[in-house]
């Protein structure tokens, strides 16, 4: 498996090449560009300064957790590895199913082990909760995120649980990479050490799976908060305020369309775009 992914180095220029030919009118292979299906798996409100920071502080938002499953490369990719409602509730956290992993991917025609690589966005947890279901995966995780969660500063260890990754098939990745084509992890640090956002190309552009906790107010904040000169907010929960401010400008820089990991409104989409 691993001899098919490619971890060449390739400049976003040259990556977003496929896109500038389509912009330029020139003949698009349809076939080299992707889709990606939203599976929810479970909902609950926070703080609404858990995503946007400093910013509406004691309002609840309702906030999702997903799998995302990218359609149309050969491997079988999948980005996140999952948690369901009672895993949030056994932390004293609310939160309801909303489908479990294996009936959401079943609606896709997939079963857990059908599964070849895990793109995991960052370490939290919840991120990998459900990552032993996915018994034939290679998990694709930054080096950066990976040493950090495995020895994590006290002050944010609660949002790890290293037997939940310390026995899966990992391979570290180191910046930037090109997974397939058409896939590719970007280092968006600062909500954790070694986030990575996941772009994958699509008929109508990049579209961006964040690498870190946010919602779309984090891009677009509400015209209040705009009015005050705001254009981005950085998340909430960080270990990094600076980085993860730079990491949401980034994503909104190389984004055509923005898939923040926790925004509820992909929780009825089927498919992206
Ligand atoms: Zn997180």
């Amino acid at each position: 498996m691993l001899k098919r992914l490619t971890f060449r180095e390739k400049s976003v220029k040259e990556f977003l090449g496929f896109r500038e030919e389509e912009a330029s009118g020139e003949k698009v292979d349809r076939k080299k560009s992707y889709a990606i299906r939203p599976i929810p798996l479970c909902k609950g409100f926070r703080d609404r300064s858990q995503w946007t920071y400093r910013i509406h502080t004691g309002q609840k938002v309702l906030s999702c957790s997903y799998v995302w499953y990218i359609e149309g490369p050969k491997e079988r990719i999948l980005v996140d590895a999952g948690v369901s409602g009672s895993l949030f509730r056994e932390r004293g956290i609310p939160d309801e199913d909303v489908q479990s992993l294996e009936d959401g991917l079943k609606k896709l025609g997939l079963g857990c082990r059908d599964i070849e690589i895990v793109l995991v966005t960052h370490l939290h947890w919840d991120h990998v909760a459900l990552a032993s279901s996915f018994s034939k995966a290679t998990f694709m995780i930054q080096k950066k995120e990976y040493d950090f969660a495995l020895r994590p500063h006290p002050a944010v260890a609660a949002s790890y649980q290293k037997e939940l990754f310390i026995n899966l098939n990992i391979h570290l990745a180191d910046g930037d990479q090109e997974m397939t084509r058409g896939v590719k992890v970007y280092l968006t640090p600062g909500h954790t050490p070694g986030g990575q956002s996941v772009g994958v190309q699509t008929s109508e552009g990049l579209a961006v799976i964040t690498g870190f906790c946010c919602s779309l107010e984090n891009f677009y904040p509400p015209a209040e908060v705009r009015a005050k000169g705001v254009e981005i907010v950085a998340p909430g929960i960080h270990t990094d305020l600076l980085m993860a401010y730079d990491s949401v400008a980034r994503v909104k820089e190389i984004a055509d369309i923005i898939i923040p990991l926790n925004d509820p409104k992909f929780m009825e989409v089927d498919r992206i775009p």
